[in-house]
């Protein structure tokens, strides 16, 4: 193995935290190099928030972030917080604007800016890019880290910085490696699963109602009470459901199937009618044109492809009977349809599609001050490889700012 170069601190992983991670410990005084597997650096930066990149949340909690011991990511936040990540960016030349729900973008809207910036930052600091490098393996000779690269090449360090992000899409190039480099220091990892992401139902008819949207209620069901719920626009889709609030809830889900529980999903149609006033409404509806076929009844009520399968799930043979023939108990029937349609959640759609990863370096075995190992002195970890994940709105970017920050000035400060 030939040495190629020597640094003082190596960041693994070129996306949000490695970048955030390297600048700061530039602007610090290190010497730093990033090693990124990918030809360029950031391409994950470029897919966020569909191309305009939801950098921030001004409504930030600590409520908004999981994993087995949210609170640790309250220091990190706090000391690069939602402010000095806004002033840090506008000093950087991305002017910000505020949008629903405390999303942060930049007024380009392109997330392809926030990326230029930085790459402009890494280069007039002289900070290292070493693209297509794959690290394989990280070992500790004495004080000294060696990094090895899957084409042989090696790379010395004082410190290294693991932000090799999770396992959410690794099209994008994290492909759970950061977890294999953590492990073979002996961290633990709590075991990842997708978030962020579809959830998959049991449903016969999905095929027939697949691209119909609707703007409603979802809640998360386990031993019939419920423990999450969002609101939005939500997608069927031929796997099962899509959308916004979807996303949102797949976290919670995903929780109880790791535990092994049945989940289920919860949809409520009509979100606008409590159950009495949506069926004294449907009961004057039928009845104004009782002649009408019962599923034509429903057209420009609800969507018309989903009136014949709404009709079926409340034990309706015949959709076409006269509309002024229903009974009380089948009316009763498609109100529940229609307030608490129930599906068994099968599971996720596949790493490929998740946004973010549930899970990963156990953060009991890291300082939260520093965002270094507690086992292996200058090894730091940054990013989403640790088992901290947000919600959708541009808090799961915002950790990646934080940690990958306080990681590289704390690296930067040991030397
Ligand atoms: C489609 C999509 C949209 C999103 N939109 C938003 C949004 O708008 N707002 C928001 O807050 N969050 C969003 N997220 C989530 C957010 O992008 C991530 O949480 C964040 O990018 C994680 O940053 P990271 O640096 O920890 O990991 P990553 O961004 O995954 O970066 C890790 C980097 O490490 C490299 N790497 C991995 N292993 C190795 C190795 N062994 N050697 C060398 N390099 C390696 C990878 O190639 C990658 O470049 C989105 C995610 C996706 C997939």
């Amino acid at each position: 193995m030939s040495v190629v170069s020597l640094t003082r601190v190596a960041v693994i992983g070129g996306g949000a935290a490695g970048i955030m991670a390297a600048i700061a410990a530039r602007h610090a005084g290190a010497g730093v190099t990033i090693l990124e597997k990918n030809q360029r650096v950031g391409k994950k930066i470029l897919a966020t928030g569909n191309g305009r990149c939801n950098l921030t949340n001004v409504g930030l909690e600590i409520t908004n972030y999981h994993g087995k011991d949210p609170e640790f990511a309250r220091e990190a936040l706090s000391r690069f917080n939602v402010r000095k990540t806004i002033d840090f960016f506008e000093y950087l030349g991305i002017t910000h604007k505020v949008e629903d729900g405390g999303k942060v973008f930049p007024c380009s809207e392109q997330a392809s800016s926030v990326l230029d910036v930085m790459r402009y930052e890494l280069d007039e600091t002289g900070v290292k890019v070493i693209c297509e490098a794959d690290v394989k393996e990280i070992r500790k000779n004495g004080r000294e880290f060696v990094v090895n690269l899957a084409d042989g090449r090696a790379i010395h360090a004082d410190r290294v910085i693991i932000a090799t992000g999770g396992k959410a899409a690794p099209q994008l190039g994290s492909n759970g490696s950061g977890y294999v480099l953590a492990e073979n220091f002996g961290h633990k990892i709590i075991k990842p699963f997708p978030a962020l992401v579809q959830l998959k139902l049991a449903a016969k008819f999905l095929k027939q109602v697949k691209g119909i949207k609707f703007a409603g209620y979802a809640e998360i069901i386990v031993n019939n009470l419920p423990v999450a719920g969002a609101r939005g626009e939500i997608l069927f889709a031929e796997y099962g459901v899509s959308g916004p609030p979807i996303l949102s809830l797949s976290r919670k889900a995903g929780e109880y199937m790791q535990k092994n529980q049945k989940v289920h999903l919860k949809l409520s149609l009509i979100d606008y009618l409590s159950g009495r006033k949506l069926e004294e409404y449907l009961s004057r509806r039928l009845q104004t044109r009782p002649e009408k076929p019962l599923a034509f009844s429903f057209v420009g009520f609800i969507n018309k492809r989903l009136a014949p399968v709404v009709l079926r799930e409340a034990g309706i043979a015949d959709a076409n009977k006269p509309a002024g023939r229903i009974t009380a108990g089948e009316l009763g029937n498609i109100v529940r349809i229609l307030k608490d349609w129930r599906f068994e959640i099968t599971g996720t759609t596949s790493w490929l599609n998740a946004q973010v990863s549930a899970g990963g370096v156990d953060v009991a075995e890291v300082n939260a001050q520093t965002l270094e190992s507690k086992i292996v002195s200058g090894l730091y970890f940054a990013g989403e490889v640790l088992d901290i994940d947000g919600d959708c709105g541009g808090f799961n970017l915002q950790w990646a700012w934080s940690s990958g920050y306080v990681a590289g000035e704390s690296a930067a400060a040991r030397l």
